[in-house]
């Protein structure tokens, strides 16, 4: 049997881009992965298909998973040969106990490993123009937890209250007004720069600041509570300055996992936090390519349809040198940029007339009555979508596929969530299948990314 292992892989603060290349590797060859709560469910989609998913998230005052059966589990697995990861919040030695999970291990003698994460004691400060150090303000800063081992030591609190550098309290909502009772009571001023900050480096994050005397009650009255960091110390009051929100700062969408990520790109280059939905997979079937010399036009519907078409040809022992001569059409531009990509350019793109005997390279559905290679179908979607779309702004379809693929993922309860959500579509023939589908609010835009991303900038940006 191979030799099963376990890694302790650091998530990040939350945004999912802020995970280690590492780690990103890690979790597209895991066989299992245990995740918690505070993990960006959007990370899971670098795992494999054959992954099985587990979600171990506690809830506070909920343990879903207790934390015995977690190290039961990463045991288990390990020993059955699998390659386990353990996806936790931040860093994963930073609270959230994985130093007593990487002990139950090392005592089972498992083979492990632990890959740092950005915890979000600092970057989450950073996410709201705090830096957790600076020469003028704090030469040093201390972590602390909020929350306590029933029976386990209390807190120096006359030591703590007397450091002059960043206090950063993890776990500590709950205790809010307590420690801010136990360091005014132990010496620090009560006119200390404190801010909260929930969600850091998420589309929901939010932070108030006040000072030590009155943070407890601005939090009251913002509603904000777990999961959120505490912050106390001069170095708040940098935030004023630079903390610089970018347009689409808090806007949460949708996007397809498909076309290089330009589109994600230019979304959150602008501040908009976007997860992906999957796209189904494509299979390609084998095809008979015969007489290819009977015709004098090739029509390709699809970059896909040409890749498998390729792929047959060099298998049958051919290559594109085939195609020498012939008339090129391509369905529509986006295709014949994709084919310029592949090294064809095309001669005409549709409407146009087909001169003569016309090979079409598709799948299922033809354009035309004539000689129509079917050569792939779409796979079911993995799974669900792992969202609650009421957390979404928006989503965005750049294809009448990527509209299919998106509507077959959803559950019952997401189906009904579409009216509430608005759709963005890239061409004005999706905007009539959104609407079909059940979204009430579509905006459609011309189908290039700029031309999206200003709608959406228009839509949900003030400025
Ligand atoms: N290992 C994690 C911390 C786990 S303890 C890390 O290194 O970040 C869980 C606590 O972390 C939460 O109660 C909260 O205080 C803090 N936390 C984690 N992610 C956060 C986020 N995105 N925004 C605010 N607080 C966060």
């Amino acid at each position: 049997m191979k030799n099963g292992r376990v890694t302790l892989l650091g998530a990040g603060p939350g945004d999912p881009e802020l995970l280690t290349l590492l780690g990103k590797r890690r979790l597209q060859e895991a066989d299992v992965v245990l995740y918690d709560r505070l993990v960006d469910p959007s990370l899971l989609a670098f795992t494999s298909d054959q992954a099985r998913l587990i979600n171990v998230g506690k809830y506070p005052h909920h343990h879903r998973v207790k934390q015995g059966q977690i190290n039961q589990f990463l045991v288990q697995y390990a020993k059955q040969g699998q390659r386990v990861v353990r996806l936790k919040a931040g860093d994963p030695y930073v609270f959230g106990r994985g130093g007593e999970e990487a002990q139950a291990l090392a005592k089972q003698g498992i083979n492990f490993e632990v890959i740092p994460g950005i915890t979000s004691a600092i970057a989450g400060l950073g996410a709201v123009g705090i830096p957790i150090t600076h020469r003028d303000y704090a030469s040093s800063f201390h972590v602390i937890t909020g929350h306590h081992k029933k029976d386990g030591h209390q807190l120096d609190w006359s030591n703590i209250a007397h450091q002059e550098g960043t206090l950063v309290f993890l776990m500590g909502m709950a205790e809010l007004p307590t420690i801010c009772q136990q360091l005014i009571t132990n010496g620090k001023d009560p006119a200390t720069p404190a801010a909260v900050v929930q969600w850091a480096t998420q589309w929901r994050q939010r932070m108030v600041t006040a000072d030590l005397k009155t943070i407890t009650e601005a939090v009251n009255q913002h509603h904000i509570g777990a999961p959120a960091l505490i912050v106390i110390g001069p170095v708040v009051k940098l935030s004023a300055e630079l903390w610089i929100p970018r347009p689409l700062a808090g806007i949460h969408l949708l996007v397809p996992n498909s076309r290089g990520h330009r589109l994600y790109n230019a979304l959150t280059d602008l501040g908009a936090t976007a997860d992906f939905y999957v796209r189904a997979p494509k299979v390609g079937q084998p095809v008979e390519i015969k007489h290819l010399d009977h015709y004098s036009t090739i029509l390709v519907d699809s970059s896909a349809a040409f890749d498998f078409f390729t792929q047959q040809l060099v298998k049958s022992g051919d290559d594109l040198r085939t195609l020498a001569g012939k008339n090129i059409v391509a369905k529509n531009s986006v295709v014949a940029r994709m084919l310029a990509k592949r090294g064809v350019i095309a001669n005409q793109v549709l409407p146009a007339k087909l001169p003569g005997a016309t090979l079409e390279l598709g799948s299922e559905h033809p354009l035309f009555n004539g000689a129509f290679l079917d050569l792939y179908h779409k796979g079911p979607v993995r799974s669900h979508l792992p969202f609650n779309l009421a957390e979404f702004n928006a989503v965005v379809f750049p294809s009448n596929d990527s509209l299919a693929d998106f509507i077959s993922a959803l559950d019952e309860q997401q189906q009904d969530q579409l009216q509430d959500l608005c759709a963005f579509t890239m061409g004005d023939s999706i905007k009539q299948a959104a609407l079909e589908a059940g979204f009430h609010d579509v905006i459609s835009c011309p189908p290039k990314i700029a031309a999206t991303v200003s709608a959406v900038k228009r839509r949900f940006s003030d400025d």
